[in-house]
């Protein structure tokens, strides 16, 4: 067959025990239609995006096609889900296979939605036109704000209804992923597996994401894994609080080892700070509140050092106390890049003890006055253009000198406060209002000139561009909060 549009798969994951994945092909769809494609990512990925735009391109992304080279599988693993540990896997998801790029780059490319498997439990292994589009916009979002993400590279509609709580257009979403290994992958093996089972997943891991901790035979290796992907989560992690997003759903199935974000489900950006924010319907309790993102992120990375532990050491207490010691490094690194963070938020350089204090003052004024979380720091970042303090007090007023004063003592070689600020705080995220209404227009009138003109804007956040200022806008107030489902 011929090969026009540039795949180029590997299958490194087909050549693990065969415990870790069930062989399995998409299930065929009866009208593949290429909804939208990510032109710039597939060139990356030396794709051609003439060939993915064609009836076989729309056959390949909607799952009735199996490009040349390809060996489709669902992967094994495990979660705990909001606290409760099942066994999962992909349930509506196929790994085509991991594309090499011409820089020689590695990257898993799945289907998501593409029918049933042996995972799928009693799920149909569908997905929704509406959440598959949700999720190329966040995600292409989050990589647009400088966060590691999976990315987007395509939607394809199937010309199938499927049930939800109405009848929705199905859709495939073809996902591209430095890999798609979860703690709940380690979680897996250790449960289900043989402890060798359990190396050679850590061995593959280590090989994909930290090919030179891979070649040391000294050294605990296994240990140095963990390390690695607490340093990856709590750099993750401090990003996005810093940019007000929320996941929604950080079960153990939801982290990945790349220290990437994935999953998009009834994830959103926080407008109106308050570290209590929820969006998800189903999260009543909070557990995935915003404020505690880190600290639930630290309980995930807790239950990746558990299933390694046999990995540490021979003996448990031994194992324990370095997988212990390893986990209680996150929470110093999750400060650190969040300090440094904010400081890069308000134009401050240098260190001074007096830094959290003057960050913690300016969030409490926020949360008192219900204030906009993206539009506070861009108003301080361009400001008071409009003539508008964010804050309208006599309490923000002396915050404001104090910041100014701090600012006065920046070290005199960095770059200005304005330039750092201008790069650390986004004018536009993808607001609540603003994703919906693009997603209307795309699932209702089949119309996705809105849903690119708000990528296109999200591909540049740190432009601080007249073009931006409508998407700077709130929402008309709404007395029904903002919500948001997954598993559609
Ligand atoms: P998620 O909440 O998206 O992280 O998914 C949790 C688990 O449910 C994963 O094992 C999914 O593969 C599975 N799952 C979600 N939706 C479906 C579906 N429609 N059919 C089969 N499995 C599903
Ligand atoms: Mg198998
Ligand atoms: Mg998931």
């Amino acid at each position: 067959t011929t090969n026009d549009a540039g795949w180029n798969f590997d299958n490194s994951y087909a050549r693990l025990p065969e415990r870790l994945f069930a062989r399995q092909k998409p299930t065929p769809v009866p009208l593949p239609k290429l909804a939208i494609l990510n032109e710039a990512l597939a060139k990356e990925l030396g794709l051609k995006a003439e060939a993915l735009r064609s009836e076989e391109g729309a056959e390949t992304f909607a799952g009735n096609r199996i490009p040349q080279g390809a060996l489709p599988l669902a992967q094994a693993y495990a979660g705990h889900q909001f606290g409760h540990f099942a066994m999962l896997g992909d349930g509506r998801a196929i790994l085509l296979g991991e594309q090499i790029t011409p820089q020689g780059k590695r990257v898993d490319i799945q289907l998501k939605g593409s029918g049933r498997t042996p995972y799928s439990r009693g799920g149909d292994g569908r997905a929704a036109l509406g959440p598959m589009l949700r999720e190329y916009i966040i995600s292409e979002a989050m990589h647009g704000l400088g966060i590691p993400t999976t990315r987007s590279l395509a939607v394809a509609t199937t010309g199938e209804e499927i049930l939800r709580e109405t009848e929705l257009p199905g859709a495939v979403l073809t996902r591209v992923a430095a890999s798609h290994l979860r703690v709940g992958t380690f979680q897996f093996a250790a449960n289900w597996g043989e402890e060798q089972d359990l190396r050679t997943l850590a061995d593959y891991a280590l090989q994909r994401h930290d090919p030179d901790i891979g070649k040391e035979e000294d050294g605990n290796r296994y240990l140095l894994l963990l390390r690695e992907v607490i340093k990856r989560q709590a750099s993750l992690i401090a990003k996005w609080q810093l940019v007000g997003f929320i996941h929604g759903v950080m079960n153990t199935d939801n982290m990945a080892i790349s220290g990437e974000t994935i999953d998009y489900g009834p994830c959103a950006f926080m407008d109106v700070y308050d570290p209590a924010t929820v969006f998800s319907s189903i999260d009543v309790q909070g557990r995935y509140a915003y404020g505690n993102q880190p600290y639930i992120a630290a309980w995930n990375l807790a239950r990746l050092a558990e299933a390694l532990l046999p990995l540490f050491h021979d003996d448990e207490t031994q194992a324990l106390r370095l997988a212990e010691e390893a986990i209680a490094e996150f929470g110093p690194q999750f400060k650190s890049h969040w300090l440094t963070g904010m400081r890069a938020k308000l134009g401050m350089t240098g260190e001074e003890a007096e830094d959290e204090a003057l960050i913690e003052s300016l969030l409490d004024l926020m949360r008192k006055h219900r204030a906009d979380y993206t539009n506070t720091f861009r108003s301080l970042t361009i400001g008071s253009r409009e003539g508008s303090a964010p804050i309208d007090t006599p309490e923000f007023v002396q915050w404001r000198e104090r910041w100014r004063a701090r600012q006065g003592r920046n070290a005199e070689s960095e770059v200005s406060s304005e330039e750092l600020m201008r790069r650390s705080n986004p004018a536009v995220i993808p607001r609540n209002h603003r994703v919906e209404e693009a997603l209307a227009a795309a699932t209702e009138r089949g119309d996705y000139s809105v849903m690119e003109r708000l990528l296109g804007v999200l591909a540049h956040p740190y432009d601080h561009s007249p073009e931006q200022e409508e998407y700077c806008a709130l929402p008309e107030e709404s007395a029904v909060p903002y919500r948001t489902f997954c598993g559609t």
